[in-house]
């Protein structure tokens, strides 16, 4: 049986336990330490403020497992704040979290007025709505990112090995479709370190 973990110090963490409830997964919070016991199949990085919960994760000391285990192919979705965790460059920020995707990211990209906006794209090549709130996208990526969405032009989604960001929040719509591409991923990971 698979159980995901969901980072839970900080932003909207239970509508992915939501969402994965509707799917019948196993999750729990990761709130301190001891909680990185529990045996862990894939993370889920959740929207947020990315800066406080940056700053929450070296404070609980549980910064560098999180990313030793991401190194080691752990899967991850990051969820806009969540994806700013994962990027290995802001492009309007100086602040650092775990770089481990080859993408860079500026954060609250659509100004002020598009702060929040709510639309239809593709989402590796299925149609999903999507729902953006002070969102950033992927100005730039590398050669081992895979794009998954588009929106206006700009990158919104992408893939990297076990690691998936996505600049909405799928937790917020009725869709479960980006949990369960990230639950294949899950499964297939776990099959092959059986
Ligand atoms: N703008 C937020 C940040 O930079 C992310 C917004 C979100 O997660 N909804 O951390």
């Amino acid at each position: 049986m698979i159980q995901i973990g969901i980072l839970a110090v900080q932003g909207a963490f239970i509508e992915h336990k939501h969402a994965l409830d509707k799917l019948n997964v196993k999750s729990f919070e990761i709130r301190q330490k001891r909680d990185l016991q529990t045996p862990m199949d894939g993370l889920i990085l959740p929207g947020g403020e990315s800066t406080t919960m940056g700053k929450l994760l070296k404070d609980l000391d549980i910064f560098d497992v999180i990313q030793d285990q991401i190194k080691k192919g752990l899967p991850v979705l990051g969820t806009c704040a969540g994806m700013i965790l994962l990027a290995n460059q802001l492009t309007n920020d100086e602040k650092e979290h775990f770089k481990t995707m080859d993408i860079a990211v500026e954060r609250n990209a659509y100004g002020r007025q598009l702060g929040s906006f709510f639309t239809h794209a593709k989402f590796g090549g299925r149609e999903i709505p999507m729902t953006f709130i002070r969102a950033p996208y992927i100005p730039s990526y590398g050669p081992n990112v895979e794009v998954l969405s588009i929106v206006d032009n700009h990158v919104v989604a992408a893939k990297q090995g076990n690691q998936i960001s996505t600049a909405f929040h799928p937790e917020l719509t009725d869709s479960t479709y980006v949990h369960e591409y990230f639950l294949d991923i899950v499964k297939t990971h776990k099959s092959k370190n059986q």
